[in-house]
């Protein structure tokens, strides 16, 4: 079976007191076991250490982003061995932030992803469909060509999660109805058995992300083809105890 997974993407916010008192909120939690539920923070870079050197042993931290290549004379930026040297075992790659504020192409998205898993790091993949292309009928192809991009310069993917979220339910308070995530989560599942292989659609975890609260979750759980959630604004808030306990 495929685990459940949980990512907290705290996104660009918090201070330094901010971070330790959201590590201490769920340090003491009663959550499900590891392994039930699978459960990543993801910090902004500079609280990296201080949450990895507080955070409880069953919880792990993730960056949410890192540079295409190894290290050099790129300014501005982490790369994927800076991460190992921290002991940072995940990152988000393919953000829609970054797609759309960054312009990071879907190409450049499949390079970060095929990069960062030749290191040795464990991906969170976004993908996911505007509220434009969705009107015109296109969320499939939209999410079918930037999971492509990944497919298409990866072999293993053991240490990928596909995480879906539709642009228009992030921050939005507008989630995808347990319907709408279902019928995406299962055409991916099927582009991955079509075009990776039957065994990665089969084990592959695809998560959903946008507007999760406390009050959506259970249903969204429920789905057949979703297997967690990547959830921002919740996250940061106790309403993420409540989150876990879906599985
Ligand atoms: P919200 O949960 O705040 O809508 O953000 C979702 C998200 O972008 C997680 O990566």
């Amino acid at each position: 079976g495929r685990k459940f997974f949980v990512g907290g993407n705290w996104k660009c916010n918090g201070t330094t007191e901010e971070v330790k008192k959201i590590v201490t909120m769920l340090n003491e939690a009663e959550v499900p076991s590891e392994d039930v539920v699978e459960v990543v923070v993801s910090p902004p870079y500079v609280f990296l250490p201080t949450v990895k050197s507080i955070l409880r042993p069953d919880f792990h931290v993730a960056a949410q982003n890192c540079w295409v290549k190894k290290g050099g004379a790129f300014t501005g930026e982490v790369s994927a061995e800076m991460l190992v040297n921290l002991g940072i075992p995940w990152v988000i790659l393919g953000h829609s932030e970054r797609r759309a504020l960054l312009n990071e192409s879907n190409e450049f998205v499949g390079d970060k992803v095929a990069y960062a898993l030749s290191q040795g790091i464990k991906v969170i993949a976004c993908v996911g469909e505007t509220l434009e292309q969705r009107e015109a009928g296109s969320t499939v192809t939209v999410v079918a060509e930037q999971t492509k991009a990944i497919a298409e310069k990866v072999s293993d993917w053991t240490n990928i999660v596909l995480a879906y979220e539709p642009v228009w339910a992030i921050g939005t308070g507008k989630v995808a109805s347990p319907a709408q995530a279902q019928e995406v989560h299962f055409e991916l599942r099927k582009w991955l058995k079509e075009n990776v292989s039957a065994e990665v659609a089969a084990s592959t975890r695809i998560i959903y992300g946008g507007s999760v609260n406390g009050a959506n979750c259970k249903e969204l759980a429920g789905q057949p083809d979703v297997d967690g959630f990547l959830v921002g604004g919740a996250s940061l808030k106790v309403i993420i105890l409540g989150i876990l306990e879906c599985p």
